[in-house]
């Protein structure tokens, strides 16, 4: 193999190049038409009536929050084992993260362990579909509704998983929201989309995306917000890759199968696994490294580089074990299975730009090192 195998790589063909070429052409490039129809399409993709897009995940998240209501002194709760940004948008909405801990088998929030950290402060839960794969939303629907809480799906990884017999992501809760960063399953280099029934969610957001306006009376401002508009130009790129969000996943799925399959048998090496009612889409392929592998994770991911195969640890440090946070009260110990998983998970080559002989060299590659 001469090529690395890299971790990501952006499908782009002719038709994004086209649709970017006729809104340059259009001469409107910033918000215009295509966003809304990309709006429109996303929802429909989704399942939901609405959809409102952004200028990233991290905007889509902030503005689900304002939008559901959340301010200062609320809490929100959601896992130390996700992105930053689930984390981070709590705290640009005034309130304070509240951290429950992961499933050992999804990596997904605990429900179980939910309830033990509701109080009165408590307004609403970020479930997070890690690499791909649906929180369990029965439960936690359950619970958000007798405690009377918002649920805003942290679903920028997931566009397209499914559960509930092809319920996707981004219907579950009172909000989902989505990333299109360059190497989420469908992309357009930044961008973020908010699905929701709610009208007024609709209304929040579009004013809170344009510094608060008021959306009936121009230049008449209502409350603070942002400028988290995106531009037809991305739109574009987005819209053309939503038509082909099946299609691509369809491709991750088929490799994590393969991967699965050549892998699970080795000592020490566990495969990501997959609950019996649901689709995951599969944005990372995340093996655990445990104590009776044959080598440490670093001395894998190693061998793994020698071999030109990236890999990648997705996510290094829980977050409650960041100093900046340390105003939070968490110390060392305090979710243990989220501190296991971030010493123990590797991330392979999954990307829908990898061909059969790709898997297979990476498979190969791992059951050499491995001695299996
Ligand atoms: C990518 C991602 C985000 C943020 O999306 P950006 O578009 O990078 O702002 C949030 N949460 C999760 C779980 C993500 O993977």
């Amino acid at each position: 193999m001469k090529e690395n195998i890299n971790m990501a790589q952006p499908m782009i063909g002719k038709a994004e190049k086209s649709a970017v070429l006729d809104v340059l052409e259009s001469g409107i490039v910033a918000q215009g038409p295509v966003v809304k129809e990309l709006e429109q399409k996303f929802a429909d993709y989704c399942g939901t009536k609405y959809a409102v897009a952004v200028n990233s995940g991290t905007a889509a998240l902030h503005t689900a929050l304002h939008s559901v209501g959340i301010k200062e002194n609320d809490t929100v709760i959601t896992t130390p084992f996700t992105f930053i940004a689930s984390v981070n948008s709590i705290l640009m909405s005034g309130a304070k993260p509240k951290f429950v801990d992961i499933e050992y088998d999804t990596f997904n929030i605990d429900a179980s362990k939910i309830e033990d950290a509701i109080d009165e402060t408590t307004r609403a839960i970020i479930p997070v579909d890690l690499y791909g794969q649906l929180a369990d939303y029965d439960a936690i629907n359950d619970i958000a509704g007798e405690n009377n809480l918002s649920v805003i799906e942290d679903s920028c990884q997931a566009i397209g998983a499914e559960m509930n017999d092809g319920k996707k992501a981004g219907s579950f809760g009172s909000a989902g929201c989505f990333s299109l960063y360059a190497t989420k399953n469908i992309m357009s280099g930044e961008g973020g989309v908010i699905t929701t029934d709610d009208e007024s969610v609709v209304e929040k957001s579009k004013s809170f995306r344009q510094h608060g306006m008021d959306m009936n009376s121009e230049y008449q401002y209502a409350e603070l917000g942002y400028n988290y508009r995106t531009t037809d130009i991305l739109a574009a790129i987005a819209l053309t890759q939503l038509m082909k969000t099946d299609e691509l996943n369809n491709k991750r799925i088929s490799n994590a199968e393969i991967l699965t399959e050549d892998l699970k048998d080795i000592p020490g090496l566990i495969v990501p696994r997959v609950l019996q009612d649901r689709k995951s889409v599969f944005h990372q392929y995340t093996i655990r490294i445990t104590d009776n592998f044959s080598l440490n994770r670093s001395e894998f991911m190693t061998k793994l580089k020698e071999n030109k195969i990236s890999s990648a640890i997705f996510y290094p440090r829980p977050i409650h074990t960041y100093p900046y946070l340390s105003d939070l009260g968490y110390s060392e110990g305090d979710f243990p299975v989220s501190e296991q998983a971030s010493q123990e998970v590797v991330s392979l080559p999954v990307h829908p730009g990898l061909n059969k002989d790709n898997v297979d060299y990476v498979v190969e590659t791992i059951r050499k090192i491995s001695n299996a």
